[in-house]
């Protein structure tokens, strides 16, 4: 038997020790006083495990390196995660958008598996044991000068919410070994605007809207769905979707189509009608049955029309350049936020360096790595965990 040893107990730590012990002796090392603390607070506590739809869907969920994850999804999928639970005595629910969360809706719960996981299969668990400095010497490797092992996983997780653990020793130990980490990057994370309308529009949540950038000149992403104004700038799902589309552009420019299910002809024409009703109101009065109440102003100033002006004194031109503001909301960008507010890093251990069927480095035999770690990462929906349980399955069973 190989001694193994496995740097941090997140969920790809803990999956990659379990599988890792069915052929090995093995130790798990972390650095805090318990199991997965970045766990317990996913999915507002709630922990969304994985996502229910076919795993051959997974891909387009996934916006950094998804081709690098088939052998790992494909050797533990999203069914063989909700079925070790399951088979483990936690029953899960499967909500909107094919989430799925434990029944009991608490992420200690997912924890208690793990746990009772590692220690039925005699995975000597070593809390509050940080790693600090890992060598190899011929074919063993070396953890803090004096623990020698056949064998390491390295599942020290990202570099945000650092109060987790999370604080990139993957990252070091990686380089220390002349592997290549690609520049790290907020993931998942709200965006800071400079617009002084924020004051006037922090709070308000839109819907059904269109969230769009254009970055570097010539590409466009779109994304459907919420948007929330905030103190800083904006969030929701749109928003932390497009921060993963955009963490490494230039140029940004955002813009929202806050009527996305009409074209510019027929919002002029649906634009006319209303003033028609309100014809002898002033333009700020005249929006009310289409906008919500607190955009109303802002939109009329970006537009450059005066508020107080009434509904039968505005130009055609004056309409169109309404119709259009209306359509292509401006909004000035920052930044994205910092990345230890980001839900996931991206960028990490370059996948290059890594053998995609055991998640070996492809340099050094013996050191292997799973979860943030990589540069891998997805949107929200339980993409996140389901690659922190597959890596981790295919280096622990791999090893
Ligand atoms: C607020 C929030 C909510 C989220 N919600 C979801 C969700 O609902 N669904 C989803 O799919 N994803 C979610 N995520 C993302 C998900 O939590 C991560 O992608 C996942 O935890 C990564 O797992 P990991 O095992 O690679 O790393 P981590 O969970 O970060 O674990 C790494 C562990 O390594 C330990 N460690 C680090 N260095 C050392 C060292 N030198 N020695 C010893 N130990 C060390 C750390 O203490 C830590 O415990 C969320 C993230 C956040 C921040």
């Amino acid at each position: 038997m190989k001694k193994l040893a496995v740097i941090g107990a997140g969920p790809a730590g803990m999956m990659a020790a379990y599988c890792g012990s069915k052929n090995n002796e093995v130790t798990l090392f972390e650095q805090n006083e318990k199991l997965g603390k970045k766990l317990y607070i996913t999915g507002k506590g709630r922990c969304n495990i994985t996502n229910n739809r076919d795993i051959s869907e997974f891909f387009e969920e996934i916006s950094r390196n998804g081709k690098f994850l088939y052998s790992a999804f494909y050797s533990f999928t999203n069914k063989d995660m909700i079925k070790l639970l399951n088979d483990m005595g936690l029953d899960t629910v499967v909500e909107r958008g094919g989430r799925v969360f434990p029944k009991t809706d608490k992420s200690s719960d997912v924890i208690k598996v793990y746990e009772r996981l590692l220690k039925s299969s005699g995975v000597a668990i070593k809390l509050g044991y940080k790693i600090n400095r890992l060598e190899k010497k011929k074919d063993k490797f070396i953890l803090n000068d004096n623990l020698e092992f056949d064998a390491v996983i390295i599942s020290t997780g990202g570099f945000s919410y650092r109060s987790t653990g999370s604080t990139g020793w993957g990252y070091k130990f990686a380089e220390s070994f002349g592997l290549k980490v690609e520049d790290l990057k907020p993931a998942l994370v709200p965006i800071e605007l400079d617009d002084d309308f924020l004051k006037d529009l922090q709070g308000l949540t839109l819907k059904n809207i269109d969230f769009i950038a254009k970055v570097n000149k010539k590409m466009t992403y779109k994304e459907f769905g919420e948007l929330l104004f905030t103190h800083f700038g904006i969030s929701g799902p749109t928003v932390l979707r497009m921060s993963n589309r955009i963490n490494r552009s230039k140029n940004v420019r955002l813009f929202i189509d806050l009527k996305p299910a009409l074209d510019y002809k027929e919002l002029d024409e649906r634009v006319l009608r209303d003033f028609e009703s309100y014809i002898n109101k002033n333009i700020s009065n005249a929006l009310v049955d289409l906008l919500p109440k607190k955009l109303i102003g802002v939109i009329i100033n970006l537009a450059g029309i005066r508020p107080d002006i009434s509904v039968n004194k505005i130009s055609k031109e004056e309409r169109q350049k309404l119709v259009y503001t209306i359509k292509n909301m401006p909004l000035n960008f920052k930044s994205l936020m910092d990345i230890n507010a980001a839900i996931v890093t991206s960028g990490g251990v370059s996948v290059r360096e890594i053998n995609p069927s055991t998640m070996e480095s492809k340099k050094v035999k013996g050191l292997y790595f799973c979860g943030e770690v990589l540069d891998v990462e997805g949107f929200t929906g339980g993409y996140n965990l389901q690659i922190a349980n597959s890596t981790g399955y295919l280096a622990g069973s791999s090893v």
